[in-house]
């Protein structure tokens, strides 16, 4: 049993899901340590959008609309233009944050929504952010114990081995938590969806006149070549910066495509030469990868494909380039979001965000990771509610929430005693809670991820017809002013956001 009465809880990364499982928990009455793996807070990416339920989960915390509508970069619209630098159809904001097109109200910058979320909760005194921190291991207090605290020791001494009553995994598509916590490998609940992106910043001087004045210099521009590739250049709240998204697309397939392999092992590449103890100082950081990227923007197709000086512009800022990021976009679907024990130890581990449901090319990653940050703390705050309470009255309560898991804890099979619970009441209560978390954010999931087949052939297509036939229907579609129906059609994370409600929870702080 612990003296410290507040639920100890440990969130692993401090991206999107991190801080906002941190300030959602906090109030929901816990102690919580974020740690993150590099030693400070990554600002690099481009822009990632808010809708639906991220909208909802936004409007409860105090400050944080304003702050996103403050740093929104200046960005008009989406313009698609042709080989011969000619805009023929431009996507605008729908102007209601309720129900939004494919250019989002509420764009951001990742790294601008990762630092509005860290600045929502560092002075908060029941959280503590450790940087250039990551767990080394999870150990049983008693090798017999199958609920109350593990000890987690972590890999840079930067936090001596501490007892965690929950961890929650917000690492990441490839998360090494969740990997630890179901016993299984980093890659095992990936599913490729055949897209890979990389996100960098140029000085805009580079790029040629004609591809940032326009008649509109703050409408992005999306450019498309054979072969899966789209290229998108948008403003940045500097206009002597210019934000560049590099994606590949293959179609859907048995076997994985050679583009991805060949991604995948660039990737791998640097991964190697960069967690080497001799590194190689002619292969700069991201080198192959970047490599792969050159190839991939110049390899030669008979049709004329996009404009050449943005191409040369982007190649000649790429080795550079000072916040370069690049990834696969897969998809996460684990079996559960949730553990109790594995075969190694009886950690309890909640997966939120990419951890637990990326959303591959959805555009729902953040907005899931808000909503699932909030839902799991939620949870966990109603069940630490009834831990208070006598157990005829935490029956009653259990009842009349009629949460699935609260009720089978309730009816009496957690062996929990009269009066105040003890930690193991605790455990089972927060299981529930857990099991409650998965409940509700499963749908949901399913919902907000959901993308057509179709939708990459739309945005890259692989063929020189294809792409003739895209643009001649985007030119259309935008023409007649269906667009906005037409891109409901094709993603849920574009739904009507009173489509996707979520729970409302009382917090204790
Ligand atoms: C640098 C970066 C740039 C991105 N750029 C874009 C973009 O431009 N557009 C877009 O749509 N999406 C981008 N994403 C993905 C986007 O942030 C997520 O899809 C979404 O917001 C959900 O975020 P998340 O917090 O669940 O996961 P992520 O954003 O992937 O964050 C995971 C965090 O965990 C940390 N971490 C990983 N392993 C460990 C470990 N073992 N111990 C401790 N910490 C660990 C990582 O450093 C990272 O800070 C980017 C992600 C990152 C990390």
């Amino acid at each position: 049993m612990s003296n410290d009465p507040k639920l100890r809880v440990l969130v692993v990364g401090a991206s999107i899901a991190g801080p906002a499982a941190a300030y959602w928990l906090a109030k929901a009455g816990a102690r919580v340590t974020v740690i993150e793996r590099f030693p400070q807070l990554r600002t690099n990416g481009q822009n990632v959008d808010i809708r639906g339920v991220g909208v909802t989960v936004m409007r409860k915390m105090p400050g944080m609309e304003a702050a996103v509508r403050a740093k929104r970069p200046p960005i008009h619209g989406l313009s698609f233009v042709d080989a011969r630098g000619r805009a023929f159809a431009t996507i605008k904001p729908t102007g209601n944050p309720d129900q939004q097109s494919l250019v989002s109200e509420y764009e951001i910058l990742r790294g601008d929504l990762s630092q509005i979320l860290f600045d929502l909760t560092k002075a908060n005194d029941n959280i503590t952010y450790v940087f250039g921190e990551q767990i080394a291991s999870i150990e049983q207090p008693a090798p017999d114990t199958t609920s109350g605290p593990v000890t987690v020791t972590f890999a840079n001494g930067r936090l001596p081995p501490s007892p965690f009553d929950l961890i929650v995994a917000c690492d990441g598509s490839t998360s090494r938590t969740r990997a630890l916590a179901f016993g299984c490998s980093a890659r095992e609940h990936m599913h490729p969806t055949n897209w890979w992106a990389a996100y960098f910043s140029l000085p805009t001087a580079l790029l040629p006149a004609d591809a940032v004045a326009g008649s509109d210099p703050n409408l992005a521009r999306a450019y498309n070549a054979p072969g899966g590739r789209l290229v998108c250049i948008g403003p940045d709240a500097d206009p002597r910066t210019t934000r560049a998204t590099i994606i590949g697309v293959r179609p859907r397939s048995r076997n994985l495509p050679a583009e991805i392999l060949a991604f995948r092992a660039a990737a791998a590449q640097d991964h190697s030469s960069s967690t080497s103890s001799s590194p190689d100082p002619s292969s700069p950081p991201d080198s192959a990868i970047k490599s792969f990227i050159t190839h991939h923007l110049t390899h030669p197709t008979r049709t004329p494909t996009w404009p050449r000086g943005v191409i040369t512009a982007l190649l000649a800022a790429l080795p550079a380039s000072p916040d370069f990021h690049a990834t696969e976009l897969s998809q996460v679907r684990p079996p559960r979001l949730w553990t109790s024990s594995s075969s190694h130890h009886a950690a309890r581990v909640a997966l939120v965000g990419d951890a637990g449901y990326a959303s591959g090319a959805s555009g729902a990653g953040a907005s899931l990771a808000l909503a699932g940050a909030y839902v799991l703390a939620g949870e966990i705050c109603r069940a630490l509610r009834l831990r208070r309470l006598h157990p005829r009255q935490q029956r009653r309560a259990a009842r009349d929430s009629s949460g699935l898991g609260l009720g089978k804890v309730a009816d009496g099979e957690s062996g929990v005693e009269e009066g105040v619970l003890g930690w193991d009441g605790t455990g089972a209560l927060l299981d529930a809670a857990l099991e409650r978390y998965e409940a509700v954010m499963m749908p949901l999931v399913a919902e907000m991820r959901r993308t057509p087949g179709f939708v990459g052939a739309v945005l890259a297509p692989q063929s020189a017809w294809g792409l003739w036939l895209r643009n001649w229907a985007l030119w259309a579609v935008c023409r007649t002013g269906v667009s906005e129906a037409v891109q409901r059609f094709a993603a849920g994370a574009f739904a009507k956001r009173e489509e996707a409600a979520l729970p409302e929870y009382e917090w204790v702080e």
